[in-house]
């Protein structure tokens, strides 16, 4: 590199500034993980608004999510050496098209105030919080046919056919054809939940795609004169952002896509690598730079990263080598169950950021899951080792909002007097006593110094009156809650992960769960599955104390009374405590989340039949890439 260079261009090799350079009109970057794809992305940027003087306007980059957008924003701004100009146009697919989409959608006679039906989480941070979701509607309609689908399924299907532009339409006549019975199911569903969407002003995220790429169809000026159309993570785009691509990019604009094949990870959301075949096929000047310097990882993970990728059978093979020293094997550590994994890998990651020497932080370590309801006994070592963390995108375990309702009805269980715990579920799933009647059921039992549960009762015995209208209603309704909380009271006895399995069934609070979060309820429920799995452990060891031959207090002790007083030291140990803060947070991140992120130390636990490739996996080569992309986020260890 030479020393006179500008800043854009001082820190490249020969291959990426080529790539960033390149008078291509199309141009594919194909390269491994850490070859410095995104860096030839925003310095390629940079250099257009900088060297060639092109309008930033008329520049549309599109990232995998909205983080990776906000970190190129950053460092595009900090290369330039001034403001970001704002007209660049950085985002995901869906937030870019949800912009042209509100200011120019009447054109194809879309309500400008049209709302996002939420379907994926990966992509709620874009959309208003009060959405409908297009799985609530999904499963309304399967209701009303009374058909016996499962919902996720059927989303998920749908879905997959509007990202291969079949509609609803189109597919009913394809199977008018074919005479597919299962199907016809889908197709009226398919139509219904269409029909559905129109009527409430709605668009899911596959049809912010779809809709865009109407609008280009018809209005093509509608996104200026689009100069250069850029993609990083080609790889996991589908096709209709293919569509959205070539209609974007007009006979003029340039196209620079980078991508690698190994790394696609989202076919299981109609994700599909041969874009990357189509665009040499659709655009034959394609020009094709491959990167093959890692500068990441040490020479010790590239090498167990790419053993474990070149099992894939139908894979082209790939040169890519370490720029880095050679480093340390990866520690490949065998250990008994997700128990003494929690407890290993806190004692691991204390080990080695308390060596002398290593200047490695807790901020520098992140620990990648295949989901995240696995983070659980992990959580549980790391807060008995006073290791602070975050969780990416998502909350820590008992901070859950699911796990928190659970522990509440276990905790009223024990103790119907205890207060805090009525107020969390009396009124989940709802039984119609809002907040005016919770005001005075509080006031009434502060007048008679009861507990709140006492009050309830007298009210339900219609000795009190909270309410005007609708009054038996409710009663009968908090009635029945009552008897399921005495009937769970008996229980007091039985094995936990019984009793929470029968909260869950007899409070509804399952359907509860799938009505309020249809895109991630499967996980909510893995979640509480994990809190049972844990009852159950704790269950087998008793506890923690050692036998010394003393006899050990059994009265008045039932199994649940024991697990919620270990639980409750448990949740306090799991902090932030104040002389680790300065040295920075461990990140616990789900594998997907961390696509294209780096931290110089990186655990990967968990990796077994059923977790990695995991239960519900369809397709085992995927499970394989995932895992690379987990192996490949490594610096040093
Ligand atoms: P992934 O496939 O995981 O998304 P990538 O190909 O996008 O990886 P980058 O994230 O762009 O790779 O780069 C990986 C790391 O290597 C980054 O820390 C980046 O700053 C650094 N890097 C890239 N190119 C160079 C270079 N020429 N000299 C020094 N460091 C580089
Ligand atoms: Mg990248």
């Amino acid at each position: 590199a030479g020393a006179n260079l500008p800043a854009h261009l001082a820190a490249l090799n020969a291959a990426q500034m080529a790539a960033v350079t390149s008078p291509a009109s199309v141009l594919q970057v194909l390269a491994g993980p850490g070859s410095g794809k995104t860096r030839v992305i925003t310095c390629r940027v940079v250099h257009l608004i900088k060297s060639a003087k092109i309008d930033p306007s008329n520049i549309i980059v599109a990232t995998f999510t909205n983080k990776a957008a906000n970190e190129m924003k950053h460092r595009i701004q900090s290369m330039l050496g001034s403001e970001l100009p704002s007209k660049l146009i950085i985002g995901t697919f869906h937030a870019t098209c949800r912009k042209y989409l509100i200011n120019y959608g009447h054109h194809i006679k879309l309500w400008p105030n049209f709302r996002v039906a939420d379907a994926e989480e990966r992509l709620r941070s874009l959309v208003n919080p009060s959405y409908s979701t297009s799985k609530s509607i999904i499963k309304k309609i399967i209701k009303k046919i009374k058909s016996e689908m499962d919902p996720g399924t059927v989303q998920a299907r749908i879905s997959h056919l509007k990202a291969n532009n079949e509609s609803a339409a189109f597919y009913e006549a394809g199977l008018m054809k074919t005479k597919k019975v299962v199907s016809e199911d889908i197709a009226k569903i398919y139509r219904d939940y269409e029909d559905e969407l129109i009527a409430h002003n709605l668009l899911d995220f596959d049809d912010l795609l779809i809709r865009m790429v109407e609008l280009l169809r018809k209005m093509p000026q509608c996104v200026g004169n689009i100069e250069h159309v850029l993609i990083d993570e080609y790889q996991d785009t589908n096709l209709i952002q293919f569509d959205l691509m070539s209609l974007l990019a007009s006979a003029r604009s340039v196209i620079t896509v980078v991508g690698d094949p190994d790394q696609s990870i989202y076919g299981f959301r109609s994700a599909d690598r041969r874009n990357l075949k189509k665009l040499l096929q659709c655009y034959k000047e394609t020009e094709t730079i491959t990167l093959e310097q890692n500068y990441r990882s040490t020479g010790a993970i590239l090498h167990s990263s790419l053993s474990l990728i070149e099992q894939e059978t139908s894979r082209p093979p790939k040169s890519l080598q370490s720029t880095i020293m050679s480093g340390t094997r990866p520690t490949y550590r065998k250990l008994r169950d997700n128990r003494s994994e929690g407890t290993w890998l806190a004692r691991e990651i204390n080990r080695i950021v308390k060596r002398t020497g290593t200047m490695i932080h807790y901020g520098d370590i992140a620990v990648l899951l295949r989901s995240a309801s696995l983070s659980f006994e992990l959580e549980r070592g790391l807060g008995r080792a006073g290791i602070p963390y975050r969780m990416a995108g998502g909350k820590r375990f008992f901070d859950r909002a699911e796990i928190k309702d659970v522990m509440a009805y276990l905790r009223l269980i024990n103790d119907p007097s205890d207060n805090s715990a009525l107020l969390r579920v009396i009124n989940v799933p709802s039984r119609g006593f809002g907040e005016s009647r919770l005001n005075k059921l509080i006031a009434e039992s502060e007048q008679y110094h009861t507990s709140l549960w006492t009050s309830l009762k007298s009210f339900i015995g219609g000795n009190t009156r909270l309410c005007g209208r609708s009054e038996d209603k409710v009663r009968s309704t908090l009635g029945a809650f009552v008897r399921t909380i005495e009937g769970l009271e008996k229980m007091n006895g039985e094995a936990i992960d019984v009793l929470i399995q029968q909260i869950v069934q007899k409070t509804r609070y399952r359907q509860y769960l799938e009505a309020k979060n249809p895109h991630d309820f499967q996980e909510k429920l893995d979640n509480i599955k994990e809190l049972q799995e844990f009852a159950l452990d704790a269950r087998l060891r008793e506890d923690d104390l050692p036998d010394i031959g003393l006899e050990r207090n059994t009265t008045c002790r039932t199994p649940l009374g024991d697990f919620l007083a270990h639980i409750s030291l448990m949740s306090d140990l799991v902090g932030n405590s104040e002389e680790t803060a300065g040295k920075g947070i461990l990140t616990i991140s789900t594998i997907h989340a961390a696509k294209g992120l780096e931290w110089p130390v990186v655990f990967v636990p968990s990796i077994y039949q059923g977790s990695i490739p995991h239960s519900r996996a369809e397709d085992i080569d995927e499970e394989r890439r995932l895992l690379f992309v987990a192996m490949t986020r490594a610096q040093r260890k």
